[in-house]
């Protein structure tokens, strides 16, 4: 189990050593790669990048900040039928965006499609790749299983010259997709499957998003990877768990090249997963597609388009990284972890305003009409720093539906017909009246207010029961308020036999609040900007904000689930 009672630091950073930090240790003590420590991010470009890809590039650019190395942004771009400019351009703006810079180290697979032809060719010449035109079922049926050697192809017998030639032919397009495939000769009744003559070339007559129409075959993503990072002088390759048993595979490959000593050193860890969510970059796109939200960067989405426009910020999502740790084992993180670790960030940073996301109307009858005044409000009570400003305050206001009950419960502290409660920095005010419509709803509340009460406090030692929060009507923004709640209702959606996981999603994961009323404070806030909409959670400007329409995001609740927990263990 991973610890998570690890306490930020003053900038609220936690930092924590690991296993991969303890192997790089020992490599520079051993004085291995003349003490370089050089990592990569690959992401391959089918996709917005998730918070699982968040916890490779934290783990990948903080090894190189802590050991003074560097790291290169590598692009996987292998297949390209299902690789896109926009997901270049996206996973470019992510990374930078959570606060890394890959310099001038910005590179691409398709970088070395030459170089890897090159080094196919060689392999052949050297007796050690073959091409095989059997169909792929065939070649399939002849793998054998992990406890049954799999058998050899009819094909592994070919001359070079033949090889050279059919290779040349499938490079030029002669041959259609499908027909053969390049394979490395290396051992079809190795116990690991991977080496039982791996494809290392296929044919795809598809557009390239860098390299155009010139090529009609392609390096499978296991004959480029190994390589990529050989000829960027990677000192150490990190990468999730499954790709332990690859690990023969690129070695050998780097063997035949015959080149230097030099090897990048891979190391294995377990890969993000979060309950609640679905984090494989193909459901993601299923999620897109068939619209059930409204493109990559939906809020509910857990991609970092997603939190971000959610209202992340990019030290929550750094700090939830360093907090999760790097293990050798699989497990399942709780999501409210993720929303603890921006819900602590913002209690630093957020300033506070007060909203009201469902109003009620208040008239304060003793109040004179066409006054106003301005009260002074505190912008952040964990950081004196960032001082006070004006709230105004007039006869009309609007409170929360919610704060009023008419019959409360004998548990109900807020406010009823005779009860006296405070307004936040305001005054205590007492209900009098309830004025309802002809079908007996209730429209507005009259109530008196205490002019000795000025500031919220109490003039003579009396006491009330409940702080309500508050904005002036005549000077309220009015705005739109997205509410959000997971987009599965079950923990573990991708875990069902039988059941798709959009089964599971959550038909109230969006709702819409379109009589919202904001303190004028938040007038001209920029996109992203962050609030806390006091007692109702962590609140930012949609991109979809405009002048006359602000639109606000609620990024998280005030209440801490994980916290709870977390104290209940103790
Ligand atoms: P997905 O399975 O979600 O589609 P992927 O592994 O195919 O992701 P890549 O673009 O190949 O996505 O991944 C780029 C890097 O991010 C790889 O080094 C991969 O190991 C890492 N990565 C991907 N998903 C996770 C995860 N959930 N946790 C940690 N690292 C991850
Ligand atoms: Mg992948």
């Amino acid at each position: 189990m991973a610890e998570y009672n690890n306490k930020p630091d003053n900038e609220g950073t936690v930092k924590k050593a690991n296993f991969i930090h303890t192997q790089i240790t020992e490599d520079l003590k051993a004085g291995k790669n003349e003490k370089r420590v050089h990592t990569r991010f690959p992401p391959e470009p089918n996709g917005y990048l998730h918070i699982g890809h968040a916890k490779s590039i934290c783990l990948n650019f903080g090894i190189a900040e802590k050991f003074g190395g560097k790291t290169n942004l590598r692009f996987d771009d292998t297949n390209p039928s299902k690789e896109e400019t926009e997901y270049v351009e996206s996973i470019k703006e992510d990374v930078r965006w959570l606060g890394f810079d890959w310099e001038d180290r910005l590179y691409f697979a398709s970088d070395y499609f030459e170089k890897l032809h090159d080094f196919a060719i060689k392999l052949i010449k050297d007796g050690k790749a073959y091409v095989d035109d059997q169909d792929a079922e065939t070649i399939s049926n002849q793998k054998g299983t992990p406890t049954r050697p799999g058998f050899e192809s009819p094909c592994r017998t070919r001359s070079v010259e033949e090889n050279l030639d059919l290779f040349a032919r499938m490079t030029n397009g002669e041959f259609d997709e499908g027909s053969c495939v390049l394979r490395a000769k290396i051992d079809m009744a190795s116990p690991n499957m991977h080496m039982r003559d791996p494809i290392i070339y296929r044919i795809m007559k598809a557009h390239h998003h860098r390299t155009g129409d010139k090529w009609c075959v392609y390096p499978m993503y296991d004959f480029a990877h190994g390589q990529s990072d050989y000829w960027e002088g990677i000192t150490h390759s990190i990468c999730t768990l499954e790709f332990e048993v690859h690990r023969p595979l690129y070695d050998w490959f780097i063997d035949q090249l015959q080149e230097t000593d030099y090897r990048p050193r891979q190391i294995e860890f377990a890969r993000l997963n979060l309950n609640y969510t679905v984090m494989s970059k193909r459901k993601l796109l299923e999620l897109v597609k068939d619209k059930h939200v409204n493109g990559w960067d939906d809020p509910r989405m857990p991609t970092i388009s997603g939190l971000r426009r959610r209202g992340y910020t990019p030290e929550s999502i750094r700090n939830f990284s360093d907090r999760i740790g790097v293990t050798k084992v699989d497990g399942v993180i709780d999501v409210t972890l993720l929303e603890h670790s921006v819900k602590e960030h913002l209690n630093r940073t957020a300033q506070r305003v007060m909203g009201v996301i469902n109003p009620l109307k208040v008239v304060i009858t003793n109040y004179p009409e066409n006054q106003s005044e301005e009260l002074d409000a505190v912008n952040n009570p964990e950081d004196a720093s960032m001082g006070s400003r004006k709230v105004p305050f007039s006869k009309e206001l609007y409170i929360e539906r919610d704060d009023f009950m008419e019959d409360p419960p004998r548990k109900f502290f807020r406010l009823g017909p005779g009860r006296e409660v405070r307004l936040r920095y305001a005054y205590f005010v007492t209900c009098n009246d309830v004025i309802k419509d002809a079908n007996g709803n209730i429209t507005e509340l009259h109530c008196t207010y205490d002019p000795a009460s000025k500031g919220g406090n109490s003039p003579d030692g009396r006491k009330v029961k409940a702080t309500l929060h508050w904005v002036s009507a005549k000077h309220a923004i009015k705005s739109e308020v997205r509410m959000y709640d997971r987009l599965f209702r079950d923990e573990n959606p991708d875990g069902h036999k039988d059941r798709d996981f959009k089964e599971f999603l959550n038909p109230d994961s969006l709702k819409l609040l379109n009589d919202c009323y904001l303190e004028p404070f938040v007038q001209g806030a920029k996109t992203l900007d962050h609030f806390q909409f006091e007692r109702l959670g962590y609140f930012n400007v949609d991109p979809d904000s405009t002048d006359e329409k602000p639109v606000f995001n609620r990024t998280v609740q005030l209440r801490d689930s994980w916290a709870k927990q977390q104290n209940k263990k103790q």
